[in-house]
């Protein structure tokens, strides 16, 4: 397993629309395990593959709580299948995002079809926390960043901060 750079926003490179995977291979689950060790070191409870500069439809997510048992998923060509009407607020941030996080709305209850690391499709229904997170990793195949989901005056904030921080680097 080896640990991805992780791309920071603002990049091009997060706002493209992903290709599905035609079959999860050797090069995919390889891809899933760097991925999850990737996010486990930063830490974080979800990465997509843009984030890594891979234009797949790969997710892999663990929404358990720090110092408990890992919750490891990894998801290939996920769809939402069912969004319940009724919402929840959490505070998202994001490993593109580093240092920055907001309120985001989203549904509370999802249903996801999704092609797991045996290539099963399987289902899952997921609330809370997960659905969350789910949500969030998938906005991302979309080129969808949480930013996306807050008033453009915030977003502006953010990226505007993110802007300097690597500018600053750069120097
Ligand atoms: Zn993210």
């Amino acid at each position: 397993m080896a640990v991805l750079p992780i791309i920071i926003a603002p990049d091009s490179r997060l706002k493209i629309v992903c290709d599905p995977v035609d079959e999860v291979n050797d090069e995919i689950m390889r891809l899933m395990d760097d991925m999850l060790e990737t996010m486990y070191l930063a830490p974080g409870v979800g990465l997509a593959a843009p984030q890594v500069g891979v234009a797949k439809r790969v997710i892999v997510v663990d929404p358990a709580p720090r110092g408990a048992e890992p919750l490891p998923l990894k998801m290939v060509n996920p769809e939402l299948i069912r969004a319940s009407d009724e919402t929840n607020k959490h505070e998202e941030g994001c490993l593109s995002f580093p240092d920055h996080y907001s309120d985001v709305i989203r549904p509370s209850k999802i249903n996801v079809r999704y092609v797991d690391e045996a290539n099963q499709k399987t289902e899952l229904e997921a609330e809370d926390l997960l659905a969350t997170c789910i949500q969030h990793e998938m906005d991302h195949l979309d080129g969808v960043l949480f930013v996306d989901h807050i008033s453009l005056l915030k977003r502006n904030i953010i990226v505007r901060k993110l802007i300097k921080s690597k500018k600053q680097a750069a120097e």
